[in-house]
């Protein structure tokens, strides 16, 4: 990956944040839109080392999302593009269930079929072994479903090729700090590298794909109109038993959780409605979520976790524990309610050239790059 060798003066656009959205979108630039110089910043030492790698690693099908049928049926027109798109970080090879849990679930299982039945995702019912890692008592129904698994170490080599051969600049270990309108039609980027060299670039265009970040820049930059969530999240990495190691789990649909392969590892997440987030804040300029994340005492949660979880499928007491990931997750305010994961998507009219993006989940970069298409219609 080239490192930072001389002064960029000036380009045709930046792209802020080296996490998946920044890069697919830099490549995107470059590959369908002509952009000739193109900058990618990344305050870390290597790209996708954030949100786009400490995450649950599902590539969304619908399933999850029950009360939100746009980003249900969104989710079901994307997951193909994706598995077409990056095929070698799709991990398909495992047996997806979703159960219903009897008691404090926001849908029935007849509720949950009829669902399905909707979006046009497959459903069937598990077979008795299956059934049977379930305590009846608890779990009204189980099926069998088609959902899989990205590896976000292949995502990030993919990121890497893909930039050196479109010919995008990716600078790392450096942070933007400010967005500020230049002369006539140009915007200026001030960026700091952790060594503490400052530059301002000027360009025409600025692509702020920061995720958790998204509200942190000085200069003229005005915010988000729309309102973020921040949470701090942990998801535990557990080697799991032998009767579990093909399958991935969710109970629906309510304080539950989730065992979902996470290829990157070769080991699976476990993540609890109720014990996944530690904290949450109203997204402010004020406060940097990166900062509050590294200030944060990381406790981790696994022992209630499993507690919860062993109720309901008794073979997960036998997982390992190996270690945590923490990570900031940014939400829309307005989705706190029915879970739903819209893409923020804003264009800055008193920073005209600047886009702010936030996918919500991954396979969403379609939904992104359909806005840029329209954008730069040739
Ligand atoms: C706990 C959790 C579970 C999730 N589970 C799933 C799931 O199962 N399936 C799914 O599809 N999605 C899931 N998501 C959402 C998914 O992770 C995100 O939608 C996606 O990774 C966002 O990609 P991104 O590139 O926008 O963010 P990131 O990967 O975080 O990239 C943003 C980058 O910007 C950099 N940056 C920030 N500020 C600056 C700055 N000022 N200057 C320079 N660089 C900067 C950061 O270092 C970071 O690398 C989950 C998220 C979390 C947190």
């Amino acid at each position: 990956m080239p490192g930072r060798q001389h002064s960029h003066g000036s380009v045709d656009a930046v792209v802020i944040g080296g996490g998946f959205y920044g890069s697919a979108i830099a490549i995107y630039l470059a590959k369908q839109r002509g952009f000739q110089n193109i900058l990618l910043i990344e305050r870390e030492s290597a790209l996708l080392t954030r949100a786009s790698y400490n995450n649950q690693a599902r590539v969304h099908n619908g399933y999850h999302y029950p009360r939100s049928f746009t980003t249900a049926y969104r989710s079901r027109i994307n997951l193909p593009k994706f598995v077409r798109d990056w095929p070698d970080a799709v991990k398909s090879d495992f047996t997806k269930l979703y159960a219903i849990a009897r008691r404090n679930s926001k849908v029935t299982a007849r509720q949950f079929q009829r669902f399905c039945h909707e979006i046009g995702a497959k459903l069937e019912p598990a077979d008795l072994a299956l059934r049977q890692l379930f305590e009846p008592r608890l779990i009204e129904d189980v099926f069998l479903v088609e959902e899989y698994a990205f590896d976000a170490k292949r995502l990030a080599s993919w990121a890497e090729e893909e930039l050196l051969e479109s010919g995008v600049q990716v600078v790392l270990g450096t942070s933007v700090t400010a967005i500020s309108r230049g002369e006539d039609t140009t915007l200026k980027v001030t960026s700091s590298s952790n060594d503490g060299n400052e530059e301002t670039i000027s360009c025409r265009y600025v692509f702020n794909c920061t995720y958790s970040g998204l509200n942190q820049f000085g200069g003229d930059f005005p915010g988000t109109r729309t309102s973020l969530k921040q949470e701090i999240t942990e998801m535990a990495l557990m080697q799991v038993p032998p009767l579990m190691q093909g399958l991935g789990v969710t109970v629906m649909d309510g304080p539950f959780f989730s065992m979902m392969p996470f290829p990157a590892r070769g080991l699976h997440t476990l993540s609890h409605v109720r014990y996944t987030p530690h904290l949450h804040w109203q997204d402010q300029r004020d406060i940097d979520p990166y900062q509050k994340l590294n200030d944060y005492y990381r406790e981790t949660r696994v022992d209630r976790m499993v507690r919860d979880v062993g109720r309901y499928m008794p073979a997960v007491l036998n997982a390992r524990y190996v270690e945590s990931l923490f990570e900031v997750k940014t939400i829309l305010v307005k989705n706190e309610g029915d879970d739903g994961r819209p893409i923020l998507f804003e264009k800055h009219p008193e920073l005209l050239g600047c886009y702010s993006v936030l996918g919500g989940k991954i396979d969403n970069i379609y939904d992104v790059l359909e806005k840029l298409d329209a954008e730069f219609i040739k």
